[in-house]
């Protein structure tokens, strides 16, 4: 039976396309070792440090490699290095900015923090604690992500909500579906909070369902907010609403926003430009823009492409 857990859990994990999956379809706790005297997050504001982090994926048999290149960079364990000496520090409250092409690491260094994989060498601290030192039930509970997919359960929105803290009361729920910019749209429903979605309920439309679950973390409130990618397929309206929401997600809290197309990256306190598994450029938005190298590049390119005419 363990070696069948063991290789569910690997089916498990590769099927995933986020890890709100893990946390919230699975108990954590089974994927990742929790040592006998781990501890929890240390109270109050939380910083987030990566220290000179390497990272390869445990096999690289789910990996097509197309080149003798490719091949001879499999470390001894024989997968593909994909960060390779990440460090930055975000202080509580900050915000840090990834931005890069894609399939240069950045959700990688997002799924790290959860503990969804483990280090090779260096360290991942929250808190100032190594994420290894600590109880997945803290790492939890301190963690809020936001991804592209906007993952909901077929059940009433209600109950998508709850999810994030069984004990809030309606006021709360509504409170956190007004600063998520959903309260208009739930109220005029028929079923109102009863209305169930996903697969085969009620349609929402892509910035809906982010909104759902942004408002999920402002029932949440973790005390730090990683967003990957999460206004990449929106059209501007939804956009628009989606970064308001974002907005109060992300206020006071330390944040790591994974972006190509996101205006509040140029907020950002700190921004990383990340290319093949390292950091190539850092600074904030006017620096690196001064700086006129790859930011500067990618901006022209991505963050001031013209919007294309209805
Ligand atoms: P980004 O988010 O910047 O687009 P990723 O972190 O998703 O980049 O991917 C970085 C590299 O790691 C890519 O080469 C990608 O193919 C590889 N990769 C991502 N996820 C996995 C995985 N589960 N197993 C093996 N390789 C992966
Ligand atoms: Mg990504």
């Amino acid at each position: 039976p363990l070696t069948a857990l063991a290789s569910a859990r690997v089916d498990v994990m590769s099927a995933l396309v986020s890890f709100e999956r893990v946390f919230e379809v699975l108990d954590l706790e089974p994927l990742i070792k929790e040592k006998a005297d781990a501890r929890e997050v240390p109270e109050g504001p939380v910083s987030v440090e990566f220290d000179a982090v390497r990272f390869a994926y445990p096999s690289a048999d789910k990996v097509s490699l197309a080149s003798l290149e490719e091949v001879a960079a499999l470390d001894s364990r024989g997968g593909v290095e994909v960060l390779r000496g990440i460090s930055f520090r975000a202080e509580p409250g900050q915000m840090v900015a990834l931005v890069g092409s894609s399939g240069a690491g950045k959700s990688t260094i997002a799924q790290l923090l959860p503990r969804l994989y483990d280090v090779d060498e260096g360290a991942v601290r929250l808190g100032g604690v190594d994420v290894r030192d600590l109880t997945a039930d803290s790492i939890r509970d301190t963690l809020g992500m936001v991804t592209q997919d906007g993952h909901l359960f077929h059940d009433s929105i209600r109950a998508n909500l709850l999810l994030a803290r069984p004990e809030a009361t309606e006021d709360e729920i509504w409170d956190a579906l007004r600063r998520a910019r959903l309260a208009e749209l739930i109220e005029s429903l028929p079923d109102g909070l009863d209305t169930v979605v996903g697969e085969r309920g009620y349609r929402l439309s892509g910035g809906e369902r982010q909104r759902l679950t942004i408002a999920r973390l402002l029932l949440a409130r973790p005390r730090v907010v990683i967003l990957d990618e999460a206004t990449a397929h929106l059209d501007s309206t939804s956009e628009a609403a989606v970064q308001e929401a974002l907005g109060e997600a992300l206020d006071g809290r330390t944040a790591i926003v994974i972006a190509h197309r996101l205006s509040t990256v140029r907020a950002a306190d700190l921004i990383l430009v990340v290319e093949d598994g390292r950091v190539v450029e850092r600074g904030t938005h006017a620096t690196l823009l001064a700086e006129d190298g790859r930011y500067a590049e990618l901006h022209r390119t991505q963050f001031d492409a013209p919007a294309i005419a209805a």
